[in-house]
């Protein structure tokens, strides 16, 4: 069965070329011979079924077809879509539904090769892996069984590496990791460089763990203590300013290491008792305890501007309902997924953490006329992103009524506090969406648009323009829209220097490279200040963005109360996965 064009139309789905694409690829159920068994509608049907199936667990009257039909609704429309694993994964064998893993690992044989078992059985469900390597001893420590010499933290990334390397030939996603390694653990200087020392560290993402010690010791130029992990016993010093420019010279290089503020996330850790966050999953925008799980979902916002073009603002009413169904769909998806270790299950239904999230941000702003890098632009996001954080509190609040708090409240930060008694740890994160937004046709989580068109080689050979569709509709509005113009504006990725364009459109339609790397970060912490877990985002530089330029941009992340940050120079990677045509 090939999807043709009729079927999306006769199941009332209105998917795009690029939709079809991946979910025939990776999503849909197919037989042995690998031939499609679902359409996307019947996709979405069996993610609703199944995870409405969880209210009989709390109400034996439950109307569960009443339940599936509105979680139908919801992802049919393309208002709100969980993470990719609950589409590839509910309702079938695998049945494991979340995207972001933490696991911990031990500073012994046993402990480490535990941990890679297990991160390769999540990596085979669409599971991304973060992991602490901090707690391995540093490399030529003693090995107390043996007489011989530790090889250290790096030398086990590798073999973690190769693992994900070989899982992913089989899988469905390519696997993702994170590792993290505290900026006073001995080994932190090679960990710095080990990406641009190692192509065959290509699976993970890398971030410095820093810490507030450390922050002030570089705001004081002094050294700094490293220390054993096993014991916490001084093993040296550094000078803190050399080592933050290495991490700040290294990430300018090439994007890596990104930083994560170890002591603001575990401020914020709910349930400080039941362990310290150590690690967050690959994309950053998720801590977890080790052995901690999470189901994300983003609600897509270019669907919730209200229809009055004259003056077009945000339904908030429709946003609302949105939300709380969003939060009834997520808690409901920790009962119904399966998790790979029992631990993992005690841990995720002892916290019930869900990460409710946005996409579409860019679409919503062009539809508001409003510049990505404008006051105007953070306000919104301040005022949205407060709305739904609210929202998402109130109706983790009303299921708590129904079903209990979270297992672990007592432990928790909230208990005895009736105002905040909680069915989730946490209920909000915003994720990257990196293919909820190709299936939903909206710009990724929080970023600007990368290009307002570019041009797509189809299977013919044939180049054809691709449009995103707001700027095409003020375009046709504007009367300056011709299919030459479109190609133009693929070519040189920015309308920034075209005549033809009208000022108003060209400061309304920026791109990533059009806004400058303070608007970005000042729109992450904008985010941050309204989202209980993180926020996934990346700070864009120019190729010619100097190393002090990255260094302002470290710096801003710490006052502005990001829990870290990712920046990526343009041309700085090898293999660079989006670029225009005329990049030089
Ligand atoms: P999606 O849009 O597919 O739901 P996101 O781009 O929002 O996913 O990423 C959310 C999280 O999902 C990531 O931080 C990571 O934990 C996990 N993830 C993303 N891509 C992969 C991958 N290829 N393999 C494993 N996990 C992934």
């Amino acid at each position: 069965m090939r999807l043709t064009r009729d079927m999306f139309v006769r199941n009332g789905l209105d998917l795009c070329a690029n939709a079809k694409t991946v979910l025939e690829r990776r999503y849909l159920k197919k037989d042995s011979d690998g031939k499609l068994r679902e359409t996307p509608a019947q996709m979405f049907h069996r993610v609703a079924r199944h995870i409405a199936r969880a209210e009989t667990a709390y109400d034996e009257n439950a109307d569960v077809r009443k339940v599936a039909e509105q979680f139908y609704t919801l992802l049919a429309d393309f208002r709100f879509l969980p993470n990719s694993p609950t589409l590839m994964n509910a309702g079938r064998r695998l049945g494991q539904l979340a995207a972001c893993f933490v696991l911990p690992i031990e500073d012994s044989m046993e402990g480490i090769f535990d941990s890679l078992k297990n991160a390769a059985i999540i990596h085979k469900s669409g599971g991304g892996t973060g992991f602490s390597f901090s707690r391995l001893r540093p490399k030529n420590s003693m090995v107390g069984t043996t007489g011989g010499i530790a090889s250290g933290p790096i030398s086990f990334m590798k073999i973690f590496n190769t693992a994900t390397e070989q899982v992913k030939q089989g899988g469905t996603r390519r696997g993702a990791n994170m590792a993290i390694l505290r900026v006073d653990h001995p080994d932190i200087m090679e960990f710095i460089h080990c990406k641009a020392a190692n192509a065959e560290l290509n699976n993970f993402n890398i971030s410095v763990g820093i810490t507030e010690a450390f922050m002030e010791a570089v705001r004081d130029d002094r050294t700094y203590d490293l220390t054993d992990p096993r014991d916490r016993r001084p093993v040296g010093t550094l000078n803190a300013r050399e080592v933050y420019a290495a991490l700040v010279e290294q990430a300018w290089k090439n994007g890596d290491p990104g930083i994560v503020f170890l002591d603001r996330i575990n401020r914020d850790n709910p349930t400080p008792g039941l362990g310290e966050m150590e690690s967050t999953n690959p994309c950053g925008e998720q801590p977890l305890l080790p052995m901690e799980a999470c189901n994300l979902g983003s609600i897509n916002l270019a669907k919730f501007v209200a229809a009055d073009p004259g003056s077009p603002g945000i339904d908030f009413d429709a946003l609302k309902e949105t939300v709380w169904t969003a939060v009834r769909f997520l808690d409901n998806t920790i009962d119904m997924s399966r998790y790979p270790l029992e631990a993992i299950d005690r841990m995720v239904k002892g916290n019930r953490k869900i990460g409710l999230g946005i996409m579409g941000f860019a679409d919503l702003l062009f539809q508001l006329n409003v510049p990505y890098n404008s006051d105007k632009a953070l306000s919104v996001a301040e005022e949205i992103m407060g709305f739904v954080q609210d929202e998402s509190h109130k109706a983790s609040l009303a299921l708590a009524e129904q079903r209990g708090v979270f297992p672990n409240y007592e432990k928790s930060r909230f208990a005895g506090d009736s105002r905040r008694a909680y069915r989730n740890a946490t209920t909000t994160t915003i994720a990257p969406t990196g293919t909820l937004s190709i299936i939903s046709n909206c710009s990724s989580g929080i970023e600007p648009l990368f290009a307002l068109s570019f041009v797509r080689t189809v299977m013919d050979n044939d180049k054809l323009a691709e449009v995103n569709p707001h700027f095409e509709a003020v375009a046709k509005r504007e009367g300056f829209y011709s299919e030459a113009l479109m190609e133009a504006i693929a070519g040189a990725g920015t309308i920034a220097h075209m005549d033809d364009i009208p000022e108003a459109v060209k400061q309304v339609f920026v791109t990533a490279h059009d806004i400058s790397p303070e608007w970005h970060l000042r729109m992450q912490a904008a985010f941050q200040k309204h989202t209980d877990n993180a926020v996934s985002k990346t700070v864009n530089l120019a190729r010619d963005a100097t190393v002090e330029d990255v260094r302002k941009i470290y710096d801003l992340a710490w006052e502005l109360g990001c829990k870290g940050v990712t920046i990526y120079r343009d041309g700085s990677k090898e293999n660079q996965v989006l670029s225009f045509s005329t990049a030089k």
